[in-house]
């Protein structure tokens, strides 16, 4: 008797997700849905099909991944995203369906890296000095602590432009996507004549041409640190 095809769940909403849902429907005989939470107001376009919002918390993962025959779940969500994964886990218990975690390695600190290692926001936000021109590459959620530096000016890159104005009294907002490429990232923060850059530890390829940018114009980088499980 012919096997059923598998049918996978990708938890997404990085670059690694989607090349996984694209090498999995290349493999073909496999269906292939990727969930993302909808942060995003235009998602890149995936391999397969894809799923926007929330689950409703454990149970409603649980009976998602029951009404739709999943057999597998792959968690690819970014290593900052916690909820989702602690979510995934529990559920898949549940629903007695086999979980894959991808977790990105850390990026680890190189010769010439100048990197301020913190464990919060909040300390990041008191790690660079007076006057200092720091460019914010944080998701929306994670900024307005930085508001209360009336004493710098900020650069923040953000993926879809703020839909209401930010609590900042010196900024520039620049809308865009974290780059692989380093060139286009030294160009960025020279152009806005940055001091710091700020980041959290997200691991991967896709978006560490920042980190080379700053090890090559020997700026300080506030590295916000990986929670600890
Ligand atoms: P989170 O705190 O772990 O998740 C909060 C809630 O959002 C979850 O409980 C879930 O809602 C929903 N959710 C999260 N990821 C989902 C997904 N892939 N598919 C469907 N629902 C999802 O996550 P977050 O930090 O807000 O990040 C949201 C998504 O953006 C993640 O999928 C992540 O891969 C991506 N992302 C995050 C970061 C980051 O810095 N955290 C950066 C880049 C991309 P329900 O409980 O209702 O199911």
């Amino acid at each position: 008797m012919p096997s059923l095809p598998e049918r996978i769940l990708i938890l997404g909403g990085t670059a690694e997700a989607s090349k996984l849902a694209a090498d999995l429907m290349e493999q073909g005989e496999t269906f292939v849905i990727t969930a993302l939470a909808g942060r995003t107001e235009y998602p890149a376009s995936l391999a397969g099909d894809v799923r926007i919002g929330g689950f409703g918390g454990v149970d409603g993962l649980a009976a998602y991944l029951r009404s739709q025959g999943i057999t597998r779940v792959i968690d690819a969500t970014h290593p900052f995203a916690r909820q989702i994964s602690a979510n995934a886990v529990e559920a898949c218990r549940k629903a007695e369906v086999p979980l894959t975690v991808h977790l990105r390695p850390p990026w680890l600190q190189q010769p010439g890296d100048r990197w301020i290692i913190v464990e919060t926001l909040e300390a990041a936000a008191k790690a660079f000095p007076e006057g200092a021109r720091v460019f914010l590459a944080l998701g929306r959620q994670y900024i307005d602590l930085f508001a209360q530096r009336t004493d710098c000016h900020f650069v923040i890159r953000m993926v879809d432009a703020p839909s209401t104005p930010l609590p900042f009294t010196h900024a520039d907002i620049v809308v865009g996507k974290a780059a692989a490429d380093w060139e286009a990232e030294k160009a960025l923060l020279e152009g806005h004549a940055i001091t710091h850059l700020v980041t959290r530890n997200s691991g991967g390829e896709a978006s560490y041409g920042k980190i080379i940018a700053a090890r090559i114009l020997e700026l300080p980088v506030v590295m916000i640190a990986r929670p600890i499980a």
